[in-house]
């Protein structure tokens, strides 16, 4: 069945899709999102537990980037910052300060020494920054290692990396992951420019009441396009005025037209997608690997955690200390939005699994809650029974910026040029933050807006 033909249609409804989506329309596009689950906000979503609704997917977003905080407030809603309450790393035995740092490169030296992370032999190496060249892209681990020791690297670059990318720090691309560091080991010294960085001012990360998950609804309810939810789109082919596309279960499948398309799905589908009309597009983004996480979050009555909890945030896992959890993060002493919405509940989460370590997610949802509340005692203390979990899978969720990264998203978008009416986003192309991600969509609409 052939239908109407669309202006523009934007296949997947994360936010990047959205965003592409409500851009086009403002620019006086006539435009339908299909998305291929039964809801629109991707890695964006809010689910309920103990009867409260919380994130289980993406928790903030950072403020220093504008494009995330200004959506929020064009859509009407407030953002919120983080308590302030201080993060934390498991680290040799204990749960210790979180340095500042730029990506583990420590801004003041005493006060990684205070913190006790590293070893008295690591803090020494890390104290006195090696000479090394650095040419072209390098991992961010050899980069930091070479310079300031590989126990820096293990202990604070690894845990900082792995809550970002759910990657290795000795795999991730300088260049695309912290190009901020690449830039500074160019000029020089790490540790002298670390130091003179001023202070930072204003907060770091932002978030909605109710939680990010909230985002995705309001871009979709702002109207302006249509949407089509439980909609996969399984195929895409030129057409004389434009493209079609083969959308829903193969035998009830439905051609939808359109004179342009946007591509805002992870790298694996958006690969499948331009099989046959973009082959080497196809072929690159095919070698973006991309790494599976879970989401575990656990309800206990307040009266059973110990009170000591309400002043951190949360708290990094190095993968040297082989734990199942990689991070917790203390939602109820995080944001004041969640401590609000009962205070004889608190809510918190775990995260778990790395890129190449599919097999800590090779448990059953149970497993995954015993093996959180196993680390929970261990390293927090926490040794109550929840009254309520939750475990969220996300399979293949969070692309690899491995070195390279950045030419590989050159070639895509080279390899993309020749064919008009076509532009893609999301987390595989200009980082996979909130705020890149919007950027990202924001760069596709007008690849496709400024070619007319
Ligand atoms: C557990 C977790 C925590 C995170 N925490 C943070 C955080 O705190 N702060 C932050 O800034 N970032 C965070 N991130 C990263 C951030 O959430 C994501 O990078 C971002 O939301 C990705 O948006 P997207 O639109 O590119 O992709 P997605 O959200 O993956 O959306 C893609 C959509 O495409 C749909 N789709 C796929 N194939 C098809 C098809 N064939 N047809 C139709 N639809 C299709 C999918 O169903 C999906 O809805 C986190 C990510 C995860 C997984």
């Amino acid at each position: 069945m052939v239908g109407h033909a669309w202006d523009t249609v934007v296949v997947g409804g994360g936010i990047a899709g959205l965003v592409a989506a409500r851009d086009l329309a403002a620019a006086g596009r006539d435009v339908l999102l299909l998305e291929a689950s039964p809801q629109v906000g991707g890695k964006l979503r809010t689910a309920e537990v103990a009867g409260l609704s919380v994130d289980v997917g993406a928790e903030a977003m950072l403020a220093r980037r504008p494009e995330g905080v200004a959506l929020a407030q064009e859509l009407g809603a407030a953002v919120v910052h983080p308590t302030g309450a201080a993060s934390a790393v498991w680290s040799r035995g204990a749960l210790r300060d979180l340095p500042r740092s730029v990506m583990g490169v420590p801004l003041d030296l005493d006060q990684l020494a205070r913190s006790g992370v590293l070893s008295p032999e690591g803090l020494a190496r890390a104290s006195t920054e090696s000479d090394s060249a650095v040419d072209g892209d390098v991992s961010v681990g050899d980069l930091v290692a070479a310079r300031l020791g590989d126990e820096l690297v293990d202990r604070l670059v690894e845990p900082l990396l792995g809550g970002v990318y759910a990657g290795h720090a000795r795999r991730l691309s300088a260049a695309a992951a912290v190009p901020q560091l690449l830039a500074m080991a160019r000029r020089g010294r790490l540790l002298d420019q670390a130091a003179a960085l001023p202070a930072a001012t204003g907060p770091v990360f932002a978030g909605l009441p109710g939680g990010m998950g909230r985002l995705p609804a309001l871009v979709r309810d702002a109207g302006g396009f249509e949407v089509r939810t439980s909609a996969t789109v399984r195929a895409l082919g030129r057409t004389p005025g434009g493209w079609a596309l083969t959308v829903g279960p193969t035998t009830r499948a439905e051609t939808v037209r359109a004179r342009s398309v946007v591509l805002a799905t992870p790298a694996a589908a958006t690969s499948r997608l331009l099989a046959d009309v973009a082959p080497a597009a196809a072929a690159e983004l095919a070698g973006v690997e991309a790494a599976s996480v879970a989401v575990v979050t656990l309800a206990f009555r307040a009266a059973d955690v110990p009170d000591a909890l309400f002043e951190r945030s949360g708290f990094l896992v190095p993968p040297v200390e082989q734990r199942a959890i990689k991070a917790s993060t203390f939602s109820f002493a995080k944001w004041g939005w969640v401590r609000d919405l009962d205070p004889d509940i608190v809510l918190l989460r775990t995260s778990l699994g790395r890129h190449g370590e599919e097999v800590t997610l090779q448990a059953s949802d149970e497993g995954l809650v015993r093996a959180s509340l196993a680390d929970l005692a261990a390293l927090a203390g926490i040794t109550a029974r929840p009254v309520d979990t939750h475990v969220q899978r996300w399979g293949g969720a969070l692309p690899q910026y491995v070195v390279g990264h950045a030419e590989r998203v050159a070639r895509i978008r080279a390899a993309l040029a020749d064919q008009p009416g076509l532009a893609v986003c999301g987390a595989t192309y200009d980082g996979v933050g909130v705020p890149a991600v919007i950027g990202s969509a924001r760069r596709a609409v007008a690849s496709l807006t400024q070619a007319e």
